[in-house]
């Protein structure tokens, strides 16, 4: 990806732990506000039923990740319960070229590289249930995962549930309430886009006098 076309916009990359209800709100998100795309990453964990290859994941074996990352296509990636999990360069860049915001919904480690990338064009977003028990609530309502995933999940949640204080922002998904969690994710979004850190291309622009 050419590092003009990322500097142009903001990245929001949108971190919540398993059972913070993230896919939800991000879906209604993008059903509301169709300036955004969520980039697609690419993975080796095992599809889950009903995703789709393209849709919720690119699914890649062992090899062919570590093939990405050698090959320098990927921009940041992680292990996350022993699988790879990472943003690919092609899919950020087909989204800025659109000239849309891009999101990426991405775990702790992954976003600590982008801030690293991108300093202040990274805008960081937590977005995590009221507590502890409903984070575990959820987590087996779900009913995808063994046991021993679950406790695993659930420790690693509570895990990326400390980071909080390294985000920008962070976005409570109360019981019931994902369309008010949704509004809040996308005036972050629109705030961000009126920041005044644009000001001076903007006056270059519109106040060529001054
Ligand atoms: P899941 O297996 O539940 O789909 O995803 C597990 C975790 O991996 C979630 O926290 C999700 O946000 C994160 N994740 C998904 N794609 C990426 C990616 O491209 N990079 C990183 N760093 N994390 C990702």
């Amino acid at each position: 990806m050419s590092v003009s076309k990322m500097e142009e916009g903001k990245v929001f990359v949108v971190s919540g732990p398993s059972g913070s209800g993230k896919g939800t709100v991000i879906g209604i998100l993008q059903e509301i506000y169709t300036g955004m795309e969520v980039a697609v990453s690419a993975t080796t964990r095992a599809p889950r039923e009903g995703e789709a290859e393209g849709v919720n994941y690119f699914y890649k074996t062992k090899a062919e990740f570590e093939e990405l990352i050698k090959n320098d296509e990927v921009l940041e990636y992680t292990i996350y319960n022993g699988n790879y999990y990472g943003t690919l360069k092609s899919e950020a860049e087909r989204i800025t070229e659109k000239g849309k915001d891009l999101v990426l919904e991405i775990e702790v480690n992954g976003c600590g590289q982008m801030k690293r990338k991108l300093g202040s064009r990274c805008v960081a977003i937590m977005l995590t249930a009221p507590d502890s028990k409903e984070l575990e609530r959820r987590l087996r309502g779900r009913g995808t995962e063994t046991e021993d995933e679950i406790q695993r999940r659930l420790r690693r949640a509570l895990d990326e549930v400390k980071e909080v204080t390294k985000y920008d922002y962070l976005l409570i998904n109360e019981n019931g309430k994902a369309d008010k969690c949704a509004e809040d994710l996308l005036a972050v979004i629109t705030a961000e886009r009126l920041k005044a850190d644009r000001a001076e291309e903007y006056l270059r622009e519109n106040y060529p006098e001054i």
